[in-house]
């Protein structure tokens, strides 16, 4: 299992929709001058697989809209095109499509255009090796250096959470750009 595809729109600086081209199942490098967008990008693709952006006050919400002079927008979405070939996902399908919108008042998942609860899309990742509450796959800017001052106890329990129960062979996505 990997991204092949995101799509955004709405979110964040990114107004128009945009598609990436299908994704290499081994190594992608996002580059981009400053301020073009490449945080914001990673900062999607976690809106719609950790649980980090659960319980989102209203204000947070609008904080995700696109907000510009003269274009703002009321709803956005983030879709995740996995490439599923490998039945990871326990769905019987070689692609799997999960979109996460938002708007001002609510914000909802939908998995192969079907709408779903929040548990059914958790429970789902987890059950694809996705870490919930420590996507340590999305590795965020300064996390490096700060693995690094670590204490020894700390970066051992680190390790054992990666090799453990919760160890996916998911593309790691190094955000070292972001
Ligand atoms: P750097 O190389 O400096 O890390 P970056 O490519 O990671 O830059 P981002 O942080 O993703 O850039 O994008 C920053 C831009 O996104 C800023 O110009 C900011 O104004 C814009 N931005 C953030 N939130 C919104 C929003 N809700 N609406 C419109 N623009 C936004
Ligand atoms: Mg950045």
């Amino acid at each position: 299992m990997y991204i092949k595809k995101v799509v955004i729109e709405g979110f964040k600086s990114y107004r128009e929709e945009i598609s990436t081209e299908p994704f290499s199942p081994k190594v992608n490098v996002v580059v981009g001058a400053n301020g073009s967008g490449k945080s914001n990008f990673f900062h999607a693709i976690r809106f719609v697989l950790s649980d980090m952006f659960q319980n989102l006050r209203s204000e947070d919400r609008g904080a995700l809209l696109h907000e510009g002079a003269g274009h703002s927008v009321v709803s956005a979405f983030v879709e995740i095109v996995f490439d599923n070939s490998d039945n990871r996902i326990p769905v019987d399908k070689d692609e799997v499509r999960l979109r996460r919108t938002v708007a001002s008042k609510k914000d909802e998942y939908y998995l192969d255009g079907k709408h779903v609860s929040k548990t059914e899309v958790m429970n789902l990742l987890e059950s694809a090796g996705f870490s919930r509450s420590n996507p340590y796959y999305v590795v965020q800017q300064g996390k490096i250096a700060s693995l690094t001052l670590m204490k020894d106890s700390e970066r051992l329990d680190l390790l054992k959470e990666i090799g453990g129960e919760t160890s996916c062979e998911w593309t790691f996505i190094h955000a070292l750009l972001t």
